[in-house]
């Protein structure tokens, strides 16, 4: 089954973005969990969700992928910054218990200057603490660009947080490869796609890959810049997402556009990648 959808907005609410997936064509979705650039959460309408999980059964929507704010960052320097994220997970994680089987995505963080090494360790000490034995959602850490001081841009600092981790919660981490940033980061998908994946599993191995980010890049390869194209309009190109929806070890993951388009962009580019599934 070919699993495709885009970002969504929330703001009217589960069900709301549910069917807005079928009228476009697309059977999963992307979300804010709260407020991207704030914090701030909405009570959930325990009503909404649960005609949400009724109407994704009819609909066939799988994995709903909540994505975290942009605010949270997990190896904060600052201790309110840092209790913030411990605080945001915590909250986010609990509440995505009442929706089954959903998703998780966040952005490993910033390290501010304090490194990349202190950053991974100050990551993955926040993940031990943060995820609940009992977690059932699995939570994504993102493939980053590498623009700044993020950290989480090469596969190796993404096995070093997640090693990080208690081994008993390890199943419930893994790994959302956003195309335009490994492409930033400098991992060759356009002329090496199978060399890329061959890495991946030898650092991470291949079970930790469990969503990818379609999106095509506004700057060239290694530029360790993020900026999002729409597909076949960047450096990465159509002939490239031909492949990648089509790759054995990944055509069978949940794939979902942030690309710069409103909802009618999205349906266009959700039927066009639909006609280039084999
Ligand atoms: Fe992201
Ligand atoms: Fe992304
Ligand atoms: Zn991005």
């Amino acid at each position: 089954m070919f699993m495709i959808g885009c970002h969504l907005s929330n703001s009217k609410g589960y069900s709301n973005m549910a069917k807005q997936s079928v009228e476009i064509g697309a059977n999963t979705f992307q979300y804010f969990s709260r407020n991207p650039r704030g914090g701030a959460a909405k009570a959930l309408d325990m009503k909404d969700i649960a005609k949400f999980l009724e109407f994704s059964i009819e609909a066939g929507i799988h994995k709903p992928l909540a994505h975290a704010p942009y605010t949270l960052n997990p190896c904060a320097k600052e201790p309110k910054t840092a209790e913030f994220a411990k605080y945001v997970l915590e909250s986010d994680l609990s509440r995505l218990e009442n929706i089954p089987g959903g998703l998780y995505t966040i952005h490993p963080g910033n390290h501010v200057g304090q490194g990349p090494e202190k950053g991974v360790g100050l990551a993955g000490a926040l993940l031990d603490v943060a995820m609940p034995a009992s977690q059932t959602t699995t939570l994504l850490l993102e493939t980053m660009a590498g623009k700044g001081s993020e950290i989480g841009c090469t596969f190796g600092q993404l096995a070093s947080i997640i090693d990080l981790v208690g081994e008993a919660k390890r199943p419930r981490i893994g790994v959302c490869f956003d195309t335009c940033h490994v492409y930033s980061a400098g991992y060759d998908i356009v002329g090496d796609l199978d060399g890329v994946l061959g890495e991946f599993g030898e650092v991470l191995g291949m079970e930790k890959l469990m969503a990818v980010h379609l999106n095509d890049s506004a700057n060239p390869f290694g530029s360790r810049k993020d900026r999002h194209a729409k597909i076949g309009e960047g450096s990465i190109g159509l002939e490239a997402f031909g492949r990648i929806i089509n790759h054995p070890l990944l055509r069978d993951l949940p794939f979902y556009l942030e690309t710069p388009n409103e909802i009618d962009g999205y349906k266009e580019e959700i039927a066009l990648l639909k006609s280039m599934r084999d």
